[in-house]
């Protein structure tokens, strides 16, 4: 009657759902300040009071019908415009409107750019720890994910593994850097080893091998640690990127898919986006939102509390006796659990009202990632719990 496997999709309970809906329970019963949820991965700075100037601005000044109506699918062109200029200036590329395609969020670029990609029995390489996203969006479109396990002393690529993944199928890799859940950034050295690989491999399969590069951590970044432009080192990447965690707008749906004039037969990739994009009923990403990111083009992410709580998480964590790669970008830490099953760990941690995802569901068992876009007073008063929680391993 129904896609059995869209019902089992739709109707499964994820680990991060029904971790929200215990904490949900526990918070009617001890209330919401003794919940300590680092579950979700939902900004939790203020959205910038550029935004709201820049509605109140379209509001008061632009043609209402403009404002509300149907753009073309890829975007306004203006607003295209005025991103590529921005773009072009701050990574020395020479992108133009024509690069770029205008999308509901980063979730939606990823797919329709797999969609685009995806002939029949293609693999898409992920690289542990992963968004478990990638599984039903790699699928859904027909291709296969492949898993590169984690190298876990610092969650860079572990290169021998990953060379054993690349097949004739392979059709692209995808990075997501910094990460979701590791908070580790490829450092340059580990793009410019994982460019080499691929270049070899597409001459001898004699086929392109993109990079998938999923940004929407690109501006989450601390300590000096730089997230490279990939386009540069890779030619053959394309850059999905959302506001959701720059701008803190993840309910808005709003970001893009660049394909940079370096990819091979850019015209016909960027025809098969604009194709996948029409059968996924993409129409056009909000009006009223493209408008906004054009006007806030060249503002700054305000990071700050992202850094001071992960700073203050991670000293917290390594001094109760984890043991954790430090934050360099995103909102995450991914210590290791404190017994083999990162299920029971979490199961265990629960008893202090401490919410944790397990490091399984992102192909990295033995951990558990603690997302710390939450207040830094949540961090404080939890982090008494973590060191009870880690003397009943002791
Ligand atoms: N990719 C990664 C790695 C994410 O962590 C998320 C959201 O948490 C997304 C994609 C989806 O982002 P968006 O809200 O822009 O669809």
């Amino acid at each position: 009657m129904v896609s059995e496997k869209m019902y089992e999709l739709g109707t499964k309970k994820s680990t991060i759902r029904t971790i929200f809906e215990f904490g949900r329970k526990r918070a009617a019963e001890v209330g919401e300040e003794n919940i300590f949820d680092f579950s979700l991965g939902n900004p939790n700075v203020p959205t910038p009071p550029f935004i709201k100037d820049a509605i109140v601005d379209i509001l008061e000044n632009m043609d209402v019908n403009a404002i509300h109506g149907y753009t073309v699918a890829p975007g306004h062109p203006k607003v295209r415009e005025t991103l590529a200029k921005s773009l072009s200036k701050r990574f020395n590329d020479d992108i133009t409107a024509n690069n770029l395609f205008i999308t509901a969020g980063a979730a939606a670029a990823i797919t329709i750019t797999f969609k685009a990609l995806c002939e029949e029995n293609d693999e898409f390489i992920a690289i542990a720890p992963f968004f478990p996203e990638y599984k039903p969006f790699v699928e859904n479109v027909g291709g296969k994910l492949v898993i590169v396990p984690p190298k876990v002393e610092d969650f860079q690529i572990d290169f021998d593994a990953f060379k054993n993944k690349i097949t004739s199928r392979t059709k692209a890799v995808i990075v997501n850097s910094p990460n979701n859940p590791s908070g580790a950034i490829y450092s340059e050295d580990t793009l410019k080893t994982l460019a080499k690989i691929l270049t070899e491999k597409e001459e001898e399969y004699n086929h392109p091998i993109f990079i998938v590069s999923d940004e929407p951590y690109r501006e989450i970044a601390f300590d000096g640690n730089i997230v490279s432009y990939i386009p540069k080192i890779y030619k053959n990447t394309i850059v999905c990127y959302s506001y959701s965690k720059s701008f803190s707008l993840p309910g808005e749906r709003i970001g893009y898919i660049l394909v940079p004039p370096s990819v091979t037969d850019f015209q016909k990739i960027y025809g098969a986006i604009a194709g996948a994009a029409r059968v996924l009923t993409h129409v056009n990403a909000p009006s009223l939102w493209q408008y906004v990111i054009a006007k806030c083009a060249d503002k700054p992410s305000d990071i700050e509390t992202y850094k001071k709580n992960g700073k203050l998480l991670y000293e917290g964590l390594t001094d109760a006796g984890f043991s954790c790669v430090k934050p360099q970008g995103a909102f995450y830490l991914f210590p290791k659990t404190l017994e083999p099953d990162d299920y029971a760990f979490c199961e265990r941690a629960k008893k202090y009202d401490l919410l944790l995802v397990p490091g399984a569901d992102f192909g990295a068992p033995g951990h558990f990632r603690a997302a710390y876009c939450v207040k830094t007073e949540t961090i404080e008063r939890a982090l008494p719990l973590f060191k009870k929680l880690a003397e009943e391993y002791k």
